[in-house]
């Protein structure tokens, strides 16, 4: 096991175990569902959008695996303060990350803590349980009140 190894696994069980974020919204703007039948997490995202565009806060409710239980609690602090546009950019360089296609500097950069699963990309099967949270908050921002499913 090498250092990112190590590194990934203890960040994603810390964020398993103490969810950052981890609660209902009574005064979101945005909600969205999203389920991954594969494995079956399920969880709801919620987010305050102010009127400047900005993403004042997030938080997320429901039950998954622990890679997609860190990856929302990462996602959610990684968010805040955000605009909609940068929270888009933000998604498209993680995709990047865990699909294993080498990100640009920039987005090196920029991804923050959220580098830490970039050793996603090994287990194919958990890149899923890994982007779902992302793939609710783009819904949730694309006004979409539906469910989003990996399938
Ligand atoms: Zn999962």
């Amino acid at each position: 096991m090498n250092m990112t190894d190590e590194l990934y696994q203890e960040v994603i069980l810390d964020h398993n175990r103490h969810a950052r974020n981890y609660h209902a919204m009574t005064d979101a703007t945005h909600t969205a569902e999203g389920y991954n039948p594969l494995c079956g997490d399920h969880y709801q995202v919620h987010l305050k959008l102010n009127d400047q565009g900005v993403i004042e806060s997030l938080a997320f409710e429901g039950e998954g695996c622990a890679i997609s239980k860190a990856s929302l609690s990462i996602m959610t602090d990684a968010l805040k303060g955000k605009t909609a546009d940068e929270a888009k950019a933000l998604f498209e360089a993680f995709h990047d990350l865990v699909t294993g296609q080498a990100p640009s500097k920039d987005s090196d950069k920029s991804l923050g803590k959220l580098a830490v699963f970039g050793g996603v990309c090994k287990f194919p099967s958990r890149i899923k349980c890994a982007t779902l949270g992302w793939h609710a908050l783009m819904g949730a921002l694309n006004q979409s009140q539906g469910r989003v499913s990996t399938e």
